[in-house]
């Protein structure tokens, strides 16, 4: 037995000095390293599907393929094995599982703390970036704490409690044509916000406090012209963040890739999800030189229950069935680059995400 036992020994020695010697220098960051900042990315209902579509349309060119620590994210709410996006973004903004429909509360209504609030509480500061309205489910689950998703105005009175450092998306007019006519804009410059309402007044901005309130309700479709906002919104939010020396938090938003999956539509979901791919570009750029952020990207749900029916690699097509019009219950995979990377790979649930961030930015309440 003794003897056995010494050979498994020397056999697992032998197995880790090979393994050793194959170590190379990014995955010894993937596994060490200090985490200063976070940069997170939502792709709304983005599940494998519709990345693996963007990919056969968009070969080789994907910086997706650079994020080597792959995990699945389990992504069912309190009360339902499929989510919405309220009671998701809350698990992974508070940690917390809640009611589909809720933003920011527990199932019981009682307040959680939300990893921007928590970020302030430590000294660091923290921003959302989205291409629906910055009232809408996934960004108000890091600013707001409200009963209902839909009260739209009233998650727009939460982004000056809380006070993000930044926020950019649309939904300009929750703030400034308002039904109880109150004039957030006016309230916001009074807190010390440059409020900008273009992408181009936006990409002149610097400043310590951004509001970019760039569309009366939510973005334009990449097919409608959107154009690069949500790459440039991406650099401005982390030119503005990284002011701070401590350190900061990022929550990036792709919205739209949900509803190209409610609406079963194939192109529209690729080209959103290329718009994703697209802004991690410039987030791996800041990643790679500033040696410190670590860099996730999942989804919250996925939506449509895409299926790949058929393709072409060497044409560049894809042919999708949907198996609902609605979010599926299927999980999600969850992609991350940069130092303790290697923590997001394996099987978790949503809101062990948010345990994992605030532990990795020694955040304490
Ligand atoms: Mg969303
Ligand atoms: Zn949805």
């Amino acid at each position: 037995m003794i003897k056995l036992r010494y050979r498994i020994y020397a056999l697992v020695t032998i197995f880790a000095f090979f393994a050793a010697g194959c170590v190379n220098n990014s995955s010894l960051t993937e596994n060490s390293g200090e985490v200063k900042n976070i940069i997170f990315i939502i792709g709304d209902g983005m599940g494998l599907s519709h990345m693996y579509s963007t990919m056969t349309v968009y070969t080789g060119e994907m910086n997706i393929t650079e994020l080597k620590s792959i995990g699945f994210c389990k992504t069912h709410s309190y009360d339902n094995y499929i989510t919405d996006s309220a009671a998701s973004g809350t698990a992974l903004a508070t940690g917390s599982k809640t009611r589909n429909g809720m933003i920011g509360l527990a199932p019981d209504s009682t307040m959680l703390m939300s990893l921007i609030e928590l970020a302030h509480l430590n000294g660091l500061a923290g921003g959302v970036v989205s291409t629906s309205t910055v009232t809408h489910a996934t960004p108000a689950s890091y600013v707001s704490h409200n009963i209902s998703r839909n009260n739209y105005d009233e998650i727009a009175e939460d982004f000056l409690i809380t006070q993000p450092e930044v926020f950019i998306g649309g939904g300009l007019d929750n703030f400034e044509n308002r039904e109880d006519e109150k004039d957030l804009v006016a309230e916001l410059r009074k807190a010390g916000y440059n409020v900008v309402v273009s992408i181009e007044d936006l990409l002149e901005v610097d400043s310590d406090r951004v509001a970019g309130l760039l569309a009366p309700g939510h973005m334009p479709k990449m097919s409608e012209g959107r154009g690069d906002m949500l790459a440039n919104s991406a650099k401005i939010a982390i030119e503005t963040l990284s002011k701070n020396k401590k350190g900061f938090f990022l929550m990036i938003e792709a919205s739209q890739i949900d509803w190209g999956g409610h609406a079963n539509d194939t192109q529209y979901i690729i080209e959103e999800t290329a718009d994703l791919d697209k802004t991690l570009g410039v987030v791996l750029d800041y990643a790679k030189q500033n040696g410190e952020t670590l860099v996730v990207v999942t989804a919250d749900h996925e939506t449509g229950g895409m299926t790949l029916t058929g393709g072409d690699l060497a044409e560049h097509s894809v042919e999708a069935s949907y198996s609902t019009g609605g979010h599926s219950g299927i999980c999600v995979p969850v992609y991350s680059f940069g130092p303790q990377s290697v923590r997001f790979t394996g099987f978790f649930d949503n809101t062990e995400i948010f345990e994992k961030f605030a532990y990795l930015l020694s955040l304490k309440e």
